[in-house]
């Protein structure tokens, strides 16, 4: 059984007993990075789940195997230290311990090599786009076309005089006053 407790300063560490051993990975993550740091220890095997206790001092693990009880010293910057005699845990806090079943990513097996990859097969050309059919709208008595009116529009709507862009309604250029088509 794996189990992930959450530490304070963004780190996770996970324990796990194998056999007589207990593996401890302890994880943090800052900016941009992941660190990991995995150490291991003869312990023996658990007769409980161990707890993480958080003091003022550090952080402090509590194996009870079946060689009797443990515990591992989590100090600042990583530092970890097996102490067999029990240490102040007056005032301290219980940090929650969760089993899962999954590790950190960076314990987990390699990667599989991926196939290589197959050339995808050429593009098939678009087909043109055929012209949307006019549309229409009728409300009342008003009639809105469209599509059929943009073609009826002047093509290149702009003065023919300046090239200042025109509104299809312009009868004048707004700018130099050529008349418009
Ligand atoms: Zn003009």
């Amino acid at each position: 059984m794996l189990y992930l407790g959450e530490l304070s300063g963004g780190q996770q560490v996970y324990l796990e007993n194998q056999e007589a051993l207990t593996l401890l990975t302890l994880t943090s993550s800052g900016p941009g990075q992941q660190q990991s740091q995995r150490s291991s220890w003869q312990t023996g095997a658990w007769t409980v789940p161990p707890t993480i206790f958080q003091t003022a001092t550090g952080t402090i693990i509590r194996l009870e195997t079946n060689q009797g009880q443990l515990f591992l010293l989590l100090q600042a910057g990583g530092v970890i230290s097996p102490a067999a005699n029990p240490p102040d845990l007056s005032g301290a806090r219980v940090l929650p311990l969760n089993p899962v079943t999954s590790g950190p990513a960076t314990v987990m097996p390699p990667m599989q090599p991926l196939p290589p990859m197959q050339p995808l097969p050429p593009m098939q050309p678009l087909k043109p786009m055929a012209p949307l059919p006019p549309m229409e709208m009728r409300m009342g008595n008003m009639q809105l076309q469209m599509g059929t009116a943009s073609q009826a529009q002047t093509p290149g709507a702009f003065c023919t005089q300046c090239g200042k862009p025109t509104e299809s309604t312009d009868r004048f250029c707004a700018k130099c006053g050529h008349p418009l088509k």
